[in-house]
């Protein structure tokens, strides 16, 4: 079985980070901005940015019908910050602004204040083990509700920041501007899984 290859959507946004921390993790990063580079990677992540941007590039590339396709056909999936607003079924207050609708929760753009608006704060991820994870919240969201067969994976302040659902995963949070690289690591070990398998 080959290496595991893990697509960033390469639209708009820290690409190049997760592709660094993805190397960190010992995994092959491809950038992806088109359907045939889509239909080569064995994973995607969606990275922070800029959501109404990137809603109307995934157009412009043509992109849109070919990942959800490939989302709702089992590809593991991590959106941060943008990327989990992208793949969201609602946007708190903003019905018109198109997302994926792969994953089933609503989530408020920009929703914390000034407190965590873009600072480091630790958080608590049972998943993940260990000492508390540096989480950099860059004017994110936080997930206002969630649907049936969503797991909340972490809180902070009583909002969810990370949630799971099936092969995709959401968190408001980037952990690839932190030298910690558990998340990319936890990340990669459920691709491997996935890929062994299919
Ligand atoms: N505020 C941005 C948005 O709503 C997301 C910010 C980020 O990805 N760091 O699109």
């Amino acid at each position: 079985m080959g290496k595991t290859s893990v697509g960033v959507l390469g639209l708009q946004g820290d690409v190049i980070e997760h592709l660094e921390a993805l190397h960190r993790a010992g995994l092959a990063g491809l950038e992806v901005k088109t359907r045939e580079e889509l239909q080569r990677v064995d994973a995607l992540i969606i990275p922070g940015g800029e959501s109404t941007t990137v809603a109307k590039l995934l157009d412009r590339f043509a992109l849109r019908e070919p990942l959800v396709a490939r989302i709702r056909g089992g590809m593991p999936t991590w959106g941060t910050c943008m990327g989990m607003i992208v793949l969201s079924t609602e946007i708190v207050g903003m019905p018109d602004q198109p997302t994926l609708g792969v994953l089933d929760v609503a989530v408020l753009r920009n929703a914390f204040g000034r407190q965590v608006e873009s600072a480091e704060v630790p958080l608590d991820i049972p998943a993940l083990g260990g000492s508390p994870f540096p989480g950099v919240f860059i004017r994110a969201p936080w997930v206002e509700r969630v649907g049936e067969g969503v797991e909340v994976l972490c809180h902070l302040q009583g909002k969810a920041v990370m949630v799971r659902q099936g092969n995709i995963l959401g968190t408001s949070f980037h952990p690839e501007l932190t030298r910690d690289g558990r998340m990319h690591r936890w990340f990669a070990d459920w691709c491997m899984r996935a890929k062994s398998a299919a």
